[in-house]
């Protein structure tokens, strides 16, 4: 089994996959937060990035999947275990005249850029989501009613062996998506596109652009909480009185409740304030607020 690592680590080493140690979050997520983990692997293939995932889970080292970082807010000590990071995971290939192949760590802004340059449509709604397609496909984001789920026709995920999902086997819902339970590597997602005039675009885009000029600026992980059924999460803290309330550098923000930013916190700061909205939005309303934010190592919740 020793040689059976080895082996795999060299394969890792002799196919030339970039590796950082440490893999500092606060550099590596829109929150500015957190602590370390211990190395980063950045595929650029999707070949090299089963290297990867093999190599990790054969050493059972724990590891996480980061794209982006937009969504994730990491525990001010970081985490024990290694990072499969898919920010060089990019490129585009147009297979068919209305669909586009994605490697993950593509950029939403890169495929928006392709698709305008090839004047296809119907993704504009992605506009200004500071996100790779391997992490919105997995929390499936979106805006007022689209989510990208709605385009994806196929993910290719990697658990150890390859596997296609078609859009019923992805089983979006909202911010959530098989790949999201199964916790699988996504290599790749097949979207599908309209052949758009350059005008219609440029109509959408601005449309997109415009709703997102009013969202606070700041470091931030976007919203913080999901809106449960029939409620905006924003309204609920706004009407809880906890617009502009603060936990050391960490602050609801008055322009959009579900906001909460960071202004010189630590992730603790975050995250204590994270609960006190939780328990207040409670007391008040009788409602359970869920993060869609996704946490990463071990928060101390006793001081909330
Ligand atoms: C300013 C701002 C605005 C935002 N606006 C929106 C919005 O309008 N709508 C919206 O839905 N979200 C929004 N977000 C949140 C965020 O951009 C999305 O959740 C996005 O999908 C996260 O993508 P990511 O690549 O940054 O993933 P990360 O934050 O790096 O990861 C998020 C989760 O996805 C997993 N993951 C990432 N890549 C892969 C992969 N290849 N395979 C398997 N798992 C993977 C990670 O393990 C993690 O669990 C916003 C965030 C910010 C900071």
């Amino acid at each position: 089994m020793l040689i059976y690592k080895s082996g795999l680590e060299n394969a890792v080493n002799s196919a030339n996959i970039k590796q950082v140690a440490p893999f500092t979050f606060a550099k590596n997520t829109t929150y500015g937060l957190g602590g370390n983990a211990l190395k980063a692997y950045y595929p650029r293939t999707p070949w090299q990035a089963k290297q990867v995932y093999d190599n990790l889970k054969s050493c059972g080292t724990r590891f996480e999947i980061v794209g982006c970082g937009s969504n994730l807010l990491v525990s001010d000590s970081g985490m024990e275990g290694e990072v499969i990071s898919t920010r060089d995971l990019r490129g585009i290939i147009r297979l068919s005249a209305d669909k586009l192949l994605c490697l993950a760590g593509t950029r939403i802004s890169e495929l928006l850029a392709y698709c305008k340059n090839h004047s296809l449509g119907g993704l504009e709604y992605l506009y200004g989501i500071p996100a790779t397609v391997g992490g919105a496909a997995y929390m499936n984001a979106g805006v007022s009613g689209f989510a990208i789920g709605d385009n994806i026709v196929d993910v290719c995920v990697y658990d150890g062996k390859i596997a296609h999902f078609s859009h019923e086997m992805c089983k979006f819902g909202y911010r959530r998506s098989t790949m999201r339970d199964i916790n699988a590597l996504i290599l790749s997602i097949i979207v599908k596109v309209d052949e758009c005039s350059l005008q219609d675009i440029d109509d959408r885009i601005s449309y997109f652009k415009n709703r997102r000029s009013h969202l606070p600026k700041g470091k931030s992980c976007g919203c913080v909480f999901k809106n449960p059924e029939g409620y905006c999460a924003g309204k609920l803290i706004d009407f809880a009185g906890l617009k502009g309330y603060k936990v050391g550098g960490a602050r609801v923000s008055d322009i959009h409740a579900d906001f909460i930013l960071n202004e010189g916190a630590t992730a603790n700061d975050v995250k204590t304030l994270i609960n006190l909205v939780k328990s207040r939005v409670f007391e008040k309303f009788g409602i359970v607020l869920e993060e869609e934010v996704v946490y990463i190592g071990e928060f101390n919740d006793f001081n909330s």
